[in-house]
């Protein structure tokens, strides 16, 4: 069969178009945060242009936006999609580009007049980033797993529950217990997503294929030493917190360079009182270690805790640790992975691998349903800011993967019952 017709001028139209709902004109930004009317505006638009071209469109009891294109009948059906939601004065991509990408395979198939043998299930998660309710993914997770209480309990910074926040925008938190009834058939996920790292760019690739999603460990740490006169202390008599705190900085970078496919970062350090006269008494600081390893992940991280406990002896420096995050990394479906390799290789004649640092909906549905994801380059890798940008080109390609791939899963793919077994065996 020849390739399906990608549009890329009406892909990035609609890009484009979806990218001025929370639009903020002073920096270009996009604001769609989570569970706000914001981000409902954003599924109306989706499920207005779903149904347009003869989705049957219905929404989740989280408010997940799913629209359906009847296959002729095999069982099991294959899902596309990303996310709908932003971070504060967050970019155009992250999200919305596997979720217009997905809308152009469709329509693609529409032009070419395939029906396919399943049925193609268009997926616009909600609530993937973390940064309203400090938890990523809540949309995946209710739809293929259900939510547990302590996640509806969550709030946001102005005290409002992730329970109260979906009754206020209309959806039904009492059912987001309980899986989401579409996923039940899904027999295939393919999420098409933005690099958010350099990988590709450096290499000069057009698209890659991920075959792993790194996990994560987050501590935070308190250090309490004393706050004294910085001119009438001697030297001898201080429990500098700072200093045993830039001593951990320092550990948590030396001991991830050590290991292999391990990034660590420091990213938070709040000194009190904050004076430049004051012997710093109390340091609150955040520790992120994210690998593909889980027992590389778990060792480094007891090792920062072991350094971090030297540097508080040393400086007579008072250390408490508390576990923030503990995800372990996913490994995604191979036989789904060795698919969408062989389809990036018709298009574009290539196929590299990579993981991903970034979390995606991609890791939560993976653990239910054969999973893949298809990266683009961002340039220079950015995200999570209005300078955050993919070339056409890369998205028109990277649309072409993703729909060359439905095409030869549904190919390769009987039920879901089948897809599952071939995963096991
Ligand atoms: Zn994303």
């Amino acid at each position: 069969m020849r390739d399906l017709p990608i549009n890329a001028d009406r892909l990035a139209a609609s890009l484009d178009e979806l990218g001025t709902i929370g639009r903020d004109h002073r920096d270009g930004s996009i604001n769609r945060i989570c569970v706000t009317p914001v981000e409902r505006q954003a599924h109306d638009m989706m499920a207005t242009w779903m149904t347009a071209v003869g989705l049957r469109v219905t929404r989740d009891a989280f408010g997940n936006t799913i629209g359906t294109r009847p296959g002729r009948g095999a069982g099991g059906s294959i899902a596309i999609g990303s996310h709908l939601d932003s971070v504060p004065r967050g970019g155009n991509y992250d999200g919305a580009a596997g979720v217009v990408g997905a809308l152009e395979v469709v329509r693609a198939l529409d032009d070419a007049d395939v029906r396919t043998e399943h049925d193609l299930t268009l997926v616009c998660f909600s609530a993937e980033e973390g940064a309203r309710f400090g938890k990523p993914c809540l949309g995946s997770k209710a739809a293929v797993e259900g939510l547990g209480d302590d996640e509806l309990a969550l709030s946001d910074r102005d005290g409002v529950s992730l329970r109260d926040a979906l009754a206020a925008v209309g959806m039904r938190p009492l059912e987001t217990t309980r899986p989401a009834p579409w996923t039940r058939d899904v027999a295939a996920f393919l999420e098409l997503h933005i690099e958010q790292g350099r990988v590709l760019q450096e290499a000069g690739e057009d698209v890659g294929v991920v075959d792993c999603i790194a996990g994560n460990r987050r501590l935070r740490m308190r250090l309490r030493g004393q706050t004294d006169h910085s001119g009438a202390t001697p030297m001898r008599l201080r429990r500098d917190a700072l200093v045993a705190a830039a001593e951990v900085v320092v550990a948590v970078h030396r001991l991830v360079r050590r290991a292999e496919d391990l990034v660590g970062t420091v990213g938070e350090l709040t000194v009190h009182p904050g004076a430049m006269t004051a012997v710093p008494g109390r340091v609150d600081l955040g520790v992120d270690v994210r690998g593909t390893d889980a027992r590389v992940q778990e060792r480094t991280i007891q090792q920062v805790i072991e350094a971090a406990r030297a540097a508080c002896r040393d400086h007579d420096v008072e250390l408490e640790v508390d576990d923030v995050s503990d995800v372990p990394p996913v490994e995604l479906s191979p036989w789904l992975r060795d698919v969408v390799a062989g389809a990036a290789r018709r298009v574009t004649g290539r196929a590299r691998v990579l993981t991903s640092g970034a979390g995606h909906d991609a890791g939560v549905t993976a653990r239910r349903i054969p999973t893949s994801v298809i990266f683009i380059p961002c340039r220079d890798g950015v995200s999570h800011s209005p300078a955050e940008w993919a070339a056409p080109e890369h998205l028109a390609t990277g649309t072409q993967v993703l729909a060359q791939a439905v095409l030869d899963v549904d190919a390769q793919a009987t039920t879901a019952a089948a897809v599952r077994s071939r995963e096991q065996s």
